[in-house]
C-alpha cells in the first residue's frame, strides 16, 4: 500500500520485540511505547514545511530554518492512545493534544465516542492521530470522521502495530490518511485482536 510506511529500522524492532512479550512489565512497556512514538513521529513529520528565520549566532548573523506555521494537534484515541503522547511531545512540546474518547464494543466492535475535545483552531494545523493498535479501523475511521466533522483538514495516523483488515478499512474511508507503523501483522481473532499482536495495549499500558 502506498499510504504506509512500516518502520523497520532495528532498533524499532527490538523495541518492538519487547513490546509483544507477555514477560514485559507495564512500567517497561510505557517506555518503550513512548520511545517508539518519538521514533514514528520523527518519521511522520519528515516533510513539515520549514521557513528562514535571520538569528545570530555568538559569531556572525544568519538565515536559518525553523517549523513554519502552528505545530500539529496530537490526537490520542483514549485510552491506549495515551501512551504514545509524551513520545511525540518530547520532539514537539508545544503541541497540543487533542483528546477523543472512543471505545470498541466488545460485541460488534462498533466504535462509541464517551469524550472529545480539540483546539479550537484544529483546521490550521496538521493533525497526528495517535492510536497503539490498528485493528479493525473502525475506531479510527470513527475518530477520523468526528474530526474531520469539526474542521480537521490534513491527517496523519501513528501507530504501533497494524492489521491487514485495519489498513483496508482505513483505505476504504479515507484514503488520503497516510500510516506510519512498526509492523503489518498477520490478522484479527474473533475478538477483533491483533495476532500476533501484544494483547491489549491499554491493559499492557496501564497494569489493568
Ligand atoms: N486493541 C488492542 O489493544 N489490542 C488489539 O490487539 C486490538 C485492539
Amino acid at each position: 500500500m502506498d499510504n504506509v510506511t512500516v518502520l523497520d529500522h532495528p532498533l524499532v524492532q527490538h523495541k518492538l520485540t519487547h513490546l509483544r512479550d507477555r514477560a514485559t512489565t507495564a512500567t517497561l512497556f510505557r517506555r518503550l511505547l513512548r520511545e517508539i512514538a518519538t521514533l514514528l513521529c520523527y518519521e511522520a513529520t519528515r516533510d513539515l514545511p520549514l521557513e528562514w528565520r535571520q538569528i545570530d549566532t555568538p559569531l556572525v548573523p544568519m538565515r536559518s530554518p525553523a517549523l513554519a506555521g502552528k505545530p500539529p494537534v496530537i490526537a490520542p484515541i483514549l485510552r491506549a492512545g495515551l501512551g504514545l503522547v509524551d513520545g511525540v511531545l518530547d520532539l514537539m512540546p508545544e503541541a497540543p493534544v487533542a483528546h477523543i474518547g472512543l471505545y470498541r464494543d466488545p460485541t460488534s466492535f462498533a466504535a462509541v465516542e464517551y469524550y472529545f475535545k480539540t483546539p479550537a483552531d484544529l483546521a490550521e494545523r496538521l493533525v497526528l492521530l495517535v492510536d497503539p493498535m490498528l485493528a479493525t479501523g473502525n475506531t479510527v475511521v470513527a475518530a477520523i470522521d468526528r474530526l474531520r466533522g469539526v474542521g480537521a483538514g490534513e491527517l496523519r495516523l501513528l501507530c504501533l502495530l497494524a492489521a491487514p483488515a485495519g489498513l483496508a478499512q482505513l483505505q476504504r474511508h479515507h484514503p488520503d490518511v497516510h500510516v506510519w507503523t512498526a509492523a503489518i501483522d498477520e490478522r484479527l481473532n474473533d475478538h477483533g485482536y491483533i495476532l500476533p499482536g501484544l494483547g491489549d495495549a491499554g491493559d499492557r499500558s496501564f497494569g489493568t
